[in-house]
């Protein structure tokens, strides 16, 4: 399976609810990759919660019946993205990609964009990034250190995409499907997050968009993202009828 060389991906990700098992290794992946700074309980007790993904648990049913549920939530890089016409100086924008992009020398941290998005998913470096003596060599050189003042977010890990592209270009080829991973994809055990490119109608992504439990956050908002889900199955209802009602089937 191949896309385009030309550049005319829309990078995706699809989420299979079904898969998740609340294991985490997503957000840790994710906070490696993209030298996320590390948080203090005191810090995140005062609402100044940091991590580009996080896993999401709630109860679903009554005791003893009651189910442990999960659901990964990052930058869901809308089409219509709420965050990006309200940036007074242009430091979030939406490139032909798919991508949400975050500039983060032009940021001057309004943080309107993060009132703006409603899966907040969105953070702000309250403070200076700081990490153990021993953690300094394992930033990763391919990704900004953020300092103080400046808005972040899920990139769908952007420096991946660039070195798969770069690779492909100079190996005068196309890009296979599943060659670029996210760091949270790559991480998965369950394979719960796939990554790719909607454009490429072999790619998984594009095939698992059209399954019949797809469904987008918040559809009545019409964002248009280009993060969709995939419905919890249950055994007895074969699909959860609270993430259907909620969706949408484009
Ligand atoms: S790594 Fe996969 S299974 Fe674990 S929490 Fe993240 S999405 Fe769920």
């Amino acid at each position: 399976m191949t896309t385009n060389k030309t550049g005319k991906q829309n990078w995706g990700m699809v989420v299979d609810v079904d898969k998740c098992t609340g294991c985490q290794a997503c957000v840790l992946a994710c906070q490696s990759e993209n030298n996320v700074p590390i948080n203090t309980q005191e810090r995140f007790e005062r609402g100044r919660a940091i991590s580009w993904i996080r896993v999401e648990r709630y109860w679903e049913g009554n005791y003893p019946d009651v189910k442990a549920r999960f659901i990964p939530i990052m930058c869901q890089h809308c089409e219509n993205a709420p965050c990006e016409p309200v940036c007074p100086v242009y430091a979030t924008y939406h490139n032909s990609e798919g991508l949400n992009v975050q500039v983060y020398n032009r940021c001057v941290g309004t943080r309107y964009c993060a009132n703006g998005c409603p899966f907040t998913v969105r953070f702000f470096n309250y403070w200076e990034p700081v990490w153990p003596e021993s953690f300094r060599n394992h930033l990763n050189p391919d990704v900004t250190v953020r300092s103080r003042g400046i808005m972040e977010k899920c990139s769908f890990c952007v420096q991946r995409i660039r070195r798969g592209v770069r690779t492909a270009k100079k190996e005068n080829r196309d890009l296979i499907d599943g060659e670029i991973q996210t760091a949270c994809s790559q991480a998965c055990p369950t394979s719960a997050l796939v990554f790719g490119d909607l454009n490429d109608n072999n790619s998984a992504v594009s095939k698992m968009k059209h399954d019949e439990r797809t469904y987008k956050l918040l559809p009545h908002l019409n964002l248009d993202q280009n993060v969709v889900y995939l419905a919890k199955v249950d055994p007895e209802k074969k699909i959860e009828s609270h993430s259907v009602e909620s969706g949408s089937h484009d």
